[in-house]
């Protein structure tokens, strides 16, 4: 029986630049679960949805998730199949590969790494090492820290104000351009500080790594760094989020993400300049102006429908003395507001009638609101009839409030024709 390398001495943490590797399966078991029903855990084990298999190698250039590094993705080469690996998971010691296709034991072959993904990462993971270092001569100490798909965090105890952060990122910029080593060194394990390893990690059989950034850091670490901090090629801090009370999650990119940022950013810029038809500096004055605007235009529009609420309930009064029943259609999608303006006018009296309320148009849908007497019977002949096909909604006596998934073509019209034979 084969055995593997040891987490902590796997070829990725070895060599974290080796892109593609020869090694052969040591063993691939299904991956199964506990299914949880009513609460409780079951006592049978089976196989997951998605026949998914966990294959342990020799060894691996596929680094496992740990130490906030997110695990890699990369390809088995196996007898002409190409097998995707997208999650590999730490078990104790061993490196576990999920796949969808079982491997033989002992069968031969090769994998890639997803080097483009990994690169970033160690440059992330690489930078947060220097980013805390450099905080840590402040003493402010690093609690957590995250690799986002975006942006990482690192989680301090307070937050900095504005000259800390700037004065913090061009420490760390001026770090990366002195191009200090990064080093991994194995050192005695009596050592290495025991709070820093995870719980389930096996100190006696299991290999302790520090990493080095030049004299300016030394940190228990497992995951994988880049050789030079100039690969690092710039930091850039960005916000701060308050969390747990005092604490503040200081948000960074590094490396390519810089980039890719800016360029971003600058895309969208571009489109509110044109959106928007002004300058980068005007923007923050524009939308300020425009909402102020939208504010306006709407106190305006609820005074004008107030008035005309006032308006159109005294013609529908008129109209339920006659006929007992109303129909009010609207085709704008913020009538609700009109509607509850119109029922607070109306004040319906029992056995003044029944007046139904509608409104939106397509896809959108919109609302339906039935007031008087039996309403509630009234919308339940509306959907029975089938007069509004997608209706959703409920209700009691004299109201009831629905809404409108979507309005067919027609429909407005029929359920006009409908009330009016009520
Ligand atoms: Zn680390």
């Amino acid at each position: 029986m084969l055995t593997s390398a040891v987490v902590g001495a796997l070829a990725c943490q070895v060599d974290s630049y080796l892109d593609t590797f020869e090694t052969v399966v040591v063993s691939c078991k299904p991956v199964e679960f506990l299914p949880v029903k009513n609460g409780k855990k079951s006592k049978v084990i089976v196989p997951t949805e998605d026949a998914a298999y966990e294959v342990e190698f020799k060894d691996t250039i596929l680094f496992p998730e740990g130490g906030g590094q997110p695990s890699d993705h990369g390809m088995i080469l196996a007898g002409g199949k190409e097998i995707p690996v997208l999650a590999i998971r730490r078990e104790s010691l061993t490196a576990l590969h999920k796949v969808q296709t079982p491997l033989e034991p002992d069968t031969k072959v090769k994998m890639e790494l997803d080097w483009k993904r990994r690169f970033d990462h160690m440059q992330q993971h690489s930078g947060q090492h220097l980013v805390s270092a450099i905080l840590d001569q402040m003493e402010v100490p690093t609690l957590s820290w995250s690799l986002g798909e975006k942006m990482s965090y690192v989680e301090i105890p307070r937050k900095l104000t504005e000259e800390e952060v700037l004065s913090v990122e061009d420490r760390c910029n001026n770090v990366i351009s002195q191009g200090l080593d990064i080093t991994v060194e194995v050192p005695d394990k009596d050592l290495v500080k025991k709070d820093k390893l995870p719980d389930d990690y096996d100190q006696e059989r299991g290999i302790l790594r520090v990493v080095h950034i030049g004299d300016l850091d030394a940190n228990p670490c497992c995951g994988t760094h880049l050789k030079n901090t100039k690969e690092m090629n710039a930091i850039s801090l960005l916000h701060q989020v308050g969390i747990r009370g005092a604490n503040s999650r200081l948000y960074f990119l590094i490396g390519d993400r810089v980039r890719a940022y800016a360029r971003e950013m600058n895309t969208l810029t571009r489109s509110l300049n044109a959106k928007l038809s002004c300058q980068t500096e005007e923007i923050e004055t524009k939308i300020t102006k425009l909402d102020s605007q939208m504010r306006d235009s709407y106190k305006s529009e609820k005074q004008w429908m107030a008035e005309v609420a006032s308006l159109e309930a005294a013609r529908i009064k008129t109209e339920l003395a006659e006929c007992k029943k109303v129909y009010v259609y609207r085709p704008e999608q913020s009538t609700l507001v009109y509607f509850n303006m119109l029922m607070a006018e109306l004040k319906l009296e029992p056995g003044s009638g029944v007046v139904v309320l509608a409104c939106g148009t397509g896809k959108t849908g919109g609302a339906l609101v039935v007031i008087g007497d039996n309403a509630d019977k009234v919308a339940a002949e509306i959907r029975d009839a089938g007069v509004v096909k997608e209706l959703k909604g409920g209700g009691k006596g004299v109201k009831w409030q629905g809404k409108v998934m979507a309005w067919e073509k027609g429909e407005p019209e029929t359920l006009s024709a409908f009330v009016s034979k009520l």
